[in-house]
C-alpha cells in the first residue's frame, strides 16, 4: 500500500457535499415556516418515545430547540477519505467498503472479543479489526457496506485497520457520514443518552431549523457578517470547517449576550424612570472639611471614584453603582465621602457589612472620623440587647442627619428611617442576593437612597458588565503610594518549624500576626473547636512565649470585640482566628499572615486573607501551610502555588474562574439569569463588550424595541431573559 494510490476514486462524490446529502435547509419559499414546531416535546420526533424522552430530559432537552441549541463542545478533526490502496501507516482515515468476511475471536490477553473483517474498496482490501464490538457482526450480514474510522497499523508482520468508529450504509440513510466522516460533533452526555445517540438525534433533526426565525435584525446580522440563526444552528453541529465552526458558535453567543444585555439595560431604564431619588447636586461644607481632613492624599483613582459618585448623586434618580477594588485600595475613604454627602444635605447614611467584628470596626473607624466633624455614628446589630437596639431604631426614625453601621439587623422588620439617602453595601459579595434587594426599599412615594455596592473580590471589567449589569461601575485601579506586595511562600510539613521561627522573629522585632487555623466546612461549632485546637497547640508550643488572643465565631460579640480591640491596640501579639476575620479588617501593624491548611481555601478567599497584610508602608508576609501531596483537594497544590507566583487579583480571579467555573465562582448571581447556554464570560470578553455596546445604541434608537424590526428581538428577550427583572426586583 503505498501514499500515491493514484486516482483515489470517492464513490460518493467530493467529501463534504454529499455527506451532508441535499441542501440540507429546503427551500423555505415552498415550505411554511411554522416557529411552534419547535416547541414541540422531543417525542414528537421519530425515533424518540416515552423512555428516551425522559433521558434527554435529564440533559435538560425537553423541546425541538432544545435540542437544535445543544451544541457541541468540540469537533473532532476530520480524517482523510481513503481509498484502501491510499492509506498510510498510522494515518487517521476513513473508508468506505464491502465487508467480504468476518470472524470473532477471544483476545489471548484481556478478556476481549476481537471481530476481524476483511473488508475492500475499489482499490484494494485491508483486515479491519474491532475491539469488543464484536454485536456487530450481527448486522454485516444485511448490511454489507460500511464507513469505519480508523488507523493503519502493521502488526505481525501484516497490516490491519483499526476501527474506532463506524456507520452501516443503508441505501439513501440519511445519516450517512454523521459519525465518521468529516468534523465530528462532541457533545456532553451521560450514562444515560451516549454522545452518539445525541449525533444520530440531530442528524434526524436538522431538518426541523428551517423552522428556526432570526431575532436578530437584518441590518446588524449584514454589519456582523454573521450566518443566520438558522444556518447558524444547523452549522454550529454540522460545519464545513473549524472556521465555520467557530463562526457560528461566535454569532450564538453573541445573540445571547446581546439578549442578556438588552433585558439588563431595559430593567435600568424602567427603574429609572420609575424611581426618584432626592438629587444631592453640590458638595457643602462638610465634604470639603472631610476631604481636607484626611490624613493622606487620596489616590487618584479614589478622586475618580469620588467624582462619578458626586455626578450620580446629582440626578433625580438613585445611584446604583459598584465600587470595585482589591483588598488595601482604599474604598473606604470614597464610601465614607459618600456618607457624608447624604449628611450634609440634612440625610441619613447606613453602611451594611457581612460580619460583627466588621461592624464593630467600621464603626469605631466612622465615629473616630466624624465626630470632629460632628456627624453622630451609631451601630445596628442583632447581637445587642433588644432595649439598646430600640434606641437606635428610635433615632434613626427621628430627624436626624447621622450614619448608621450594622450588620442585616439594618434591614429587618421594623427598622424605618426618617431620611436615608445614601447606602453603603460593603463586601457585598458576601450578602444573599435576597437580603441585598430586600434592602431599603422606601415606603410607597418617599424618596430611594443612592446605593453605593462596594466588593473587593476582583473582577475582569467586562464579566463586571454582566455579573452586575444592572449596575453602574467604579474600579480603584490604583493602589496607596509606598504599598509594597506581600511575600508569599509555601511551607510543607517538613519546613514548618522554619515558618515558626521566622513568626517569632518578627513578633520580636515588633510586628503582629494573624494565624487562619484550617478551614472545617461542617460546622460553626467544628470550626470554633478547630481555631481553639490551634490556639492551645500554639500556646504550649510554638508561640509559647508570646501574647496570643482568640477569635471565632462562637464567641459572644463582647468577647470577640474585646479580643479584637487587644490586638488591634498591640496587647496581642498573635490573633488565632478563623476567616471572620476574612473581609476588611485593618490593623496597620499586623504584616504576619499565617494559613494553616491553606489547601481547604479557595483562591478569592487566599487572596482576601492576604489583602489584610498589604496595607502598611510595612512589608508584609503571607505564610502558607501546605501539606503538600496528600492535600485532600488534587487541585489544592497547583492552586496554592499559583497564589504563590502572583499578587495580582485580576489574576488570580481569572484561574480562579478557569479552575471552578464560572458556575461556582458566580453561582448565585448567574443562576438569576437563566443559564447561558454558549457563551462564556471568561472566553467571550471581546463579545460581551460589543454586545453591550450593540444593545446601548438598539435601545437608544428605539427605546420600548416598538419597531417592527425589533420586534422578534424583543420576544427573544423576553423568552430568554424576562425572568431577570423579577429576579434583581425580588429573587
Ligand atoms: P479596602 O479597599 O480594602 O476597604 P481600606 O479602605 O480599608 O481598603 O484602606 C486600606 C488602608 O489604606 C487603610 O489603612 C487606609 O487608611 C489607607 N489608605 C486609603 N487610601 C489611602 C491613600 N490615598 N493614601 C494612603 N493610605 C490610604
Ligand atoms: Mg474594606
Amino acid at each position: 500500500m503505498s501514499a500515491r494510490g493514484g486516482g483515489i476514486h470517492f464513490p460518493l462524490g467530493e467529501p463534504g457535499s454529499w455527506r451532508r446529502g441535499a441542501p440540507a435547509l429546503p427551500p423555505t419559499a415552498k415550505r411554511t415556516i411554522d416557529p411552534q414546531r419547535l416547541a414541540r416535546p422531543l417525542d414528537a420526533l421519530p425515533g424518540i418515545g416515552a423512555v428516551r424522552a425522559a433521558k434527554l430530559a435529564g440533559l435538560g432537552l425537553r423541546t425541538v430547540a432544545d435540542l437544535l441549541e445543544y451544541t457541541p463542545f468540540r469537533h473532532e478533526a476530520p480524517a482523510r477519505l481513503a481509498s484502501v490502496a491510499s492509506l498510510q501507516e498510522g494515518e487517521e482515515a476513513t473508508l468506505r467498503v464491502i465487508v467480504q468476511s468476518f470472524v470473532v475471536r477471544a483476545a489471548r490477553r484481556r478478556h476481549l472479543k476481537v471481530l476481524e473483517a476483511l473488508v475492500r474498496d475499489d482499490t484494494g482490501s485491508v483486515p479491519a479489526v474491532w475491539y469488543n464490538q464484536a454485536y456487530l457482526a450481527d448486522a454485516f450480514a444485511s448490511h454489507p457496506e460500511l464507513l469505519i474510522r480508523g488507523k493503519l497499523r502493521r502488526q505481525r508482520g501484516g497490516y490491519t485497520f483499526l476501527v474506532t468508529s463506524q456507520e452501516l450504509v443503508h441505501e439513501g440513510g440519511p445519516e450517512a457520514g454523521l459519525h465518521t466522516v468529516g468534523l465530528i460533533p462532541v457533545y456532553p452526555a451521560t450514562a444515560d443518552v451516549s454522545v452518539r445517540l445525541i449525533r444520530t438525534l440531530l442528524g434526524a433533526a436538522r431538518s426541523e431549523a428551517a423552522h428556526i426565525i432570526d431575532p436578530l435584525p437584518a441590518d446588524l446580522v449584514a454589519a456582523r457578517r454573521y450566518p443566520s440563526r438558522r444556518e447558524a444552528i444547523v452549522s454550529s453541529h454540522f460545519p464545513r470547517g473549524l472556521d465555520e465552526a467557530a463562526a457560528c458558535r461566535e454569532r450564538l453567543a453573541f445573540e445571547e449576550l446581546l439578549l442578556l444585555q438588552l433585558a439588563l439595560l431595559r430593567y435600568r431604564r424602567r427603574q429609572e424612570s420609575e424611581q426618584l431619588a432626592e438629587p444631592l447636586p453640590r458638595e457643602g461644607e462638610l465634604a470639603r472639611a472631610f476631604l481636607g481632613r484626611l490624613p493622606f492624599a487620596p489616590t487618584g483613582a479614589q478622586l475618580r471614584c469620588m467624582g462619578e459618585i458626586a455626578a450620580d448623586l446629582a440626578k433625580p434618580h438613585p445611584m446604583r453603582r459598584l465600587l470595585q477594588g482589591d483588598v488595601g485600595t482604599g474604598k473606604t475613604v470614597v464610601a465614607t465621602y459618600t456618607l457624608v454627602r447624604a449628611v450634609e444635605a440634612g440625610g441619613q447614611g447606613a453602611v451594611m457589612v457581612p460580619t460583627e467584628v466588621l461592624a464593630d470596626q467600621h464603626a469605631a473607624r466612622l465615629g473616630a472620623q466624624l465626630a470632629n466633624l460632628g456627624v453622630p455614628v451609631l451601630l445596628l446589630k442583632g447581637s445587642r440587647p433588644a432595649r439598646e437596639r430600640r434606641a437606635v431604631m428610635e433615632r434613626l426614625a427621628q430627624d436626624e442627619p447621622l450614619v448608621v453601621v450594622g450588620t442585616h439587623a439594618l434591614i429587618q422588620e421594623g427598622v424605618d428611617f426618617h431620611r436615608l439617602r445614601a447606602v453603603v453595601i460593603d463586601e457585598q459579595h458576601r450578602f444573599g442576593v435576597r437580603q441585598r434587594s430586600a434592602l431599603f426599599t422606601p415606603t410607597q412615594g418617599a424618596p430611594w437612597p443612592h446605593t453605593l455596592h462596594m466588593t473587593a473580590t476582583p473582577i475582569p471589567r467586562t464579566l463586571g458588565l454582566t455579573l452586575y449589569g444592572d449596575l453602574d461601575v467604579s474600579v480603584i485601579d490604583e493602589s496607596p503610594p509606598g504599598r509594597r506586595p506581600v511575600r508569599t511562600r509555601i511551607f510543607y510539613r517538613h519546613d514548618r518549624p522554619a515558618m515558626w521561627e521566622f513568626v517569632r522573629q518578627k513578633l520580636d522585632e515588633g510586628r503582629q500576626a494573624y494565624v487562619v487555623c484550617p478551614l472545617v466546612e461542617e460546622s460553626e461549632s467544628l470550626q470554633a473547636a478547630s481555631a481553639v485546637a490551634t490556639y492551645e497547640d500554639l500556646r504550649r508550643g510554638e508561640l509559647g512565649g508570646h501574647r496570643l488572643g482568640l477569635i471565632h465565631g462562637q464567641m459572644t460579640s463582647e468577647r470577640k470585640r474585646a479580643a479584637m480591640t487587644a490586638f488591634e491596640a498591640g496587647e496581642l501579639q498573635a490573633l488565632v482566628t478563623t476567616t471572620v476575620i476574612e473581609v476588611g479588617v485593618d490593623v496597620a501593624n499586623a504584616t504576619l499572615m499565617v494559613i494553616e491548611d491553606a489547601g481547604r481555601f479557595g483562591l478569592s478567599q487566599l487572596h482576601q486573607l492576604r489583602g489584610r497584610v498589604a496595607r502598611g508602608a510595612e512589608r508584609g508576609y503571607c505564610l502558607v501551610g501546605a501539606n503538600g501531596a496528600d492535600e485532600e483537594d488534587e487541585e489544592a497544590p497547583a492552586r496554592l502555588r499559583l497564589f504563590e507566583s502572583t499578587t495580582n487579583g485580576f489574576e488570580l480571579a481569572e484561574a480562579d474562574l478557569r479552575m471552578r467555573g464560572e458556575g461556582q465562582v458566580f453561582g448565585e448571581r448567574q443562576s438569576g439569569w437563566g443559564d447561558l447556554k454558549v457563551a462564556r464570560l471568561l472566553r467571550d470578553q471581546r463579545l460581551l463588550v460589543e454586545a453591550r455596546d450593540t444593545a446601548r445604541r438598539v435601545l437608544e434608537d428605539d427605546p420600548e424595541l416598538a419597531e417592527s424590526r425589533h420586534a422578534l428581538l424583543a420576544d427573544a428577550a423576553d423568552e430568554h431573559f424576562g425572568a431577570l427583572a423579577h429576579w434583581l426586583d425580588h429573587a
